[in-house]
């Protein structure tokens, strides 16, 4: 069902930006293009870029180095924030308004915004219209930006981070709004560090490093480029053992297991049968994305496809 590999028209590009921070250089020659109708994942470590570079998609940035064009107009241009919404980590939001007033508010910014129903009914805020948005949970307020950022109806939508601090129905509800716009022919930008999100939502994929972009392509492209799999078994040898063994990525503990990704499994694992002849539930599986990622941004290979 996934489109990912049919490409669609940019809405949305970066073209080799490159963005200093004083002597920081959070983007390095970025290209980034966001394709109509997509959900387009954004994915990269602490301090990769991401949110610079959606700060200059949104024209909260001004290009230093480069360009960057939204519906083919600058970023920040009046018809562009018409056009898209935003739910940011952070806003400024009065806590003294209540839910509904905020979506009032945002709803008078935008030419032909959604009905404030719908957008309460799409948040899961129906039950909390009335109440003061000081008086919310972080989960609750983070449902808040996800109406304002609906509030105007947008074509292209940018998420950061959206479910963050968000409780699993409160998450499998947004992702199936998401899913939802997607299929109305709506084009979203997500970032984020849950792969579990991007594997569920992406039709794309693109891993930012050190402001580079490393790796492009659909989830499962992203998976297939590691060359890693995952050996688990029950044994009493200890990830540090593991760890420093040829081909080992990362090595590490969950529940009962030992989990050690690799890039040569057939070696590991008679070095682990040689060890310890108690181990047992032994299985080796192709890599998940979470762990393609890792593979990715430890060796840090630049250059895209
Ligand atoms: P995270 O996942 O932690 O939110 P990110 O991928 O969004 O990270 P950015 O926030 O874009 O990354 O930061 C990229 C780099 O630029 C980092 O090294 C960061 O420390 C630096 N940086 C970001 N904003 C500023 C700023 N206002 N002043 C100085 N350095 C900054």
């Amino acid at each position: 069902m996934q489109a990912g590999t049919s490409p669609g028209p940019a809405l949305a590009r970066l073209s080799r930006v490159t963005h200093r921070y004083g002597p920081v250089v959070a983007l390095d020659g970025l290209d980034l293009e966001v394709r109509r109708g997509e959900v387009l994942g954004v994915l990269g470590p602490n301090g990769a870029g991401k949110t610079t570079a959606i700060s200059l998609l949104l024209g909260s940035l001004g290009v230093q180095e480069g360009a960057a064009s939204v519906f083919g107009l600058a970023p920040g241009a009046a018809e562009v924030r018409v056009r898209r919404g935003a739910m940011l980590q952070i806003s400024g939001i009065s806590a003294n308004l209540s839910v509904r007033e905020h979506i009032e508010l945002f709803r008078a910014y935008y030419p032909a915004p959604l009905p404030a129903a719908r957008l309460l009914s799409m948040a899961g805020l129906e039950k909390l219209a009335q109440r003061r948005y000081g008086k919310l949970s972080g989960g609750q307020k983070q449902r808040v930006m996800f109406a304002l950022a609906l509030a105007g109806d947008p074509e292209l939508l940018f998420l950061d981070e959206p479910t963050t601090g968000l409780d699993v129905d409160a998450r499998h509800r947004l992702w199936s709004e998401i899913r939802g716009l997607r299929e109305s022919g709506r084009t979203t930008v997500l970032t984020t560090h849950n792969l579990d999100e991007a594997d569920a939502l992406a039709d794309r994929v693109v891993v930012i490093h050190n402001g580079r972009r490393i790796a492009e392509g659909t989830p499962a492209e992203i998976k297939s480029r590691t060359a890693g799999r995952l050996v688990r078994c029950v044994t009493r040898i200890r990830p540090d053992e593991v760890a420093g063994l040829p081909g080992v990525i990362e090595a590490r503990t969950r529940g009962r297991h030992l989990e050690a990704l690799t890039t040569q499994p057939e070696d590991l694992v008679r070095k682990l049968l040689a060890r310890d002849e108690a181990l047992a539930d032994l299985t080796v599986v192709a890599a998940g994305l979470e762990d393609a990622f890792l593979a990715l941004t430890r060796d840090g290979k630049e250059g895209g496809r």
